[in-house]
């Protein structure tokens, strides 16, 4: 029965994961997962952890009968799912659920980097409208556009959906080739970037793709160029991303992810041709909820009946437990 085992919530986790959780299961909590927070009792009962926070591997060695660690969004590169797989530890995600919600979001904030549609309600607010007239007409259209993505995997083929309908051709950089779609792809992103106008990136964080939007892929998008991400903040060097939109080597940036959250660096603040979001991809009550059931779901499945339903690729051969 699974109020025998005692699950770790360390965090800030959704409210309805951590009721259903708790219905079913002995919880503990904690600030965050740090080995050190948790008595020896507590450390040895712990098989599972729902997770929104960093898991290192430090905390992931400290539990000695930890199973499984249910994470709460898609990228989890704030856990280290490799040392888990090596520990035999299993790690889920929650994909696909939030697929549709984050793609709908990266139109919305490329066309309001494009036609600066919340500068032209900020106008309209203001009074100006009444007191200068219209709304500036905008350097920025989709009309004639070309458009890269980087990271063409589920939310990425939902973005190109989007933009087929919007009558733009579509290429792409990932590591392989995705069968199957005629899109054009490139084998590197400086590739992509000489070859369209508007970059827009749904890669996941991660050491392969750390500061992969450098100087040298926004200068290959050129003076048009349009840079739309709504992956992680991790993939863009922000130094050079502010430097190429105060100069004028890009046109214009629509960020939803940062560096290092929720801290925006002074240079992007600043950038008046940069629309900017507090991380807001997939933050609807109703995605959320779903989220937050996939996080429950996957725990009742490894303990009830010794299954798992969105496991990571690095904890994929984790073996099933026996129940
Ligand atoms: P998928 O795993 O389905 O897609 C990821 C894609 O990125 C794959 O096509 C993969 O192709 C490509 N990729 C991965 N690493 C590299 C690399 N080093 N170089 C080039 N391409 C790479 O994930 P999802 O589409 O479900 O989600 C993508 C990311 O979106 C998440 O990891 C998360 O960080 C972010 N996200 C942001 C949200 C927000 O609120 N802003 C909400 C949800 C997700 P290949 O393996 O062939 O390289």
């Amino acid at each position: 029965a699974t109020d025998d085992v005692t699950i770790l919530i360390p965090g800030k986790l959704h409210p309805h994961a951590v009721g259903r959780i708790s219905e079913a299961f002995n919880v503990v909590t904690a600030e965050r997962a740090d080995p050190t927070l948790l008595s020896d009792d507590e450390r040895a009962r712990i098989r599972g952890a729902a997770v929104m926070t960093r898991v290192d591997a430090a905390f992931i060695d400290a539990l000695p009968n930890l199973e499984i660690v249910a994470s709460f969004g898609v990228g989890y590169d704030h856990v280290d799912a490799k040392h888990a797989g090596s520990a035999g530890v299993m790690v889920t995600n929650t994909p696909d659920v939030l697929t549709e919600e984050v793609a709908d979001t990266a139109l919305g904030l490329l066309l309001n980097t494009v036609r600066e549609l919340p500068k032209a309600e900020a106008w309209l607010r203001a009074g100006k409208w009444v007191k200068d007239g219209n709304y500036p007409l905008t350097r920025g259209t989709l009309r004639g556009r070309s458009v890269g993505i980087f990271g063409l995997g589920r939310i990425g083929q939902a973005i190109a959906r989007r933009i087929e309908a919007f009558g733009l051709p579509i290429s792409y950089h990932n590591r392989r080739p995705v069968e199957g779609v005629d899109y054009t792809y490139y084998p590197t992103l400086v590739d992509l970037a000489r070859n369209v106008d508007t970059l827009v990136s749904i890669a996941p964080g991660g050491a392969s793709t750390e500061k992969a939007i450098n100087a040298e892929v926004l200068a290959a998008l050129g003076s048009n160029g349009v840079f739309v991400n709504i992956g992680r903040g991790s993939t863009v060097d922000e130094d050079a991303l502010a430097k190429a939109l105060a100069d004028g080597t890009i046109m214009a940036a629509g960020l939803d992810v940062f560096a290092d959250e929720p801290n925006v660096p002074e240079g992007l603040l600043k950038a008046e041709n940069a629309s900017l979001l507090p991380h807001v991809g997939s933050a609807t009550v109703h995605t959320r909820q779903a989220m937050a059931d996939l996080v429950a779901d996957n725990l009742f499945a490894w303990f009830e009946r010794g299954e798992v339903m969105t496991p990571v690729a690095e904890t994929r051969d984790v073996p099933l437990p026996t129940r």
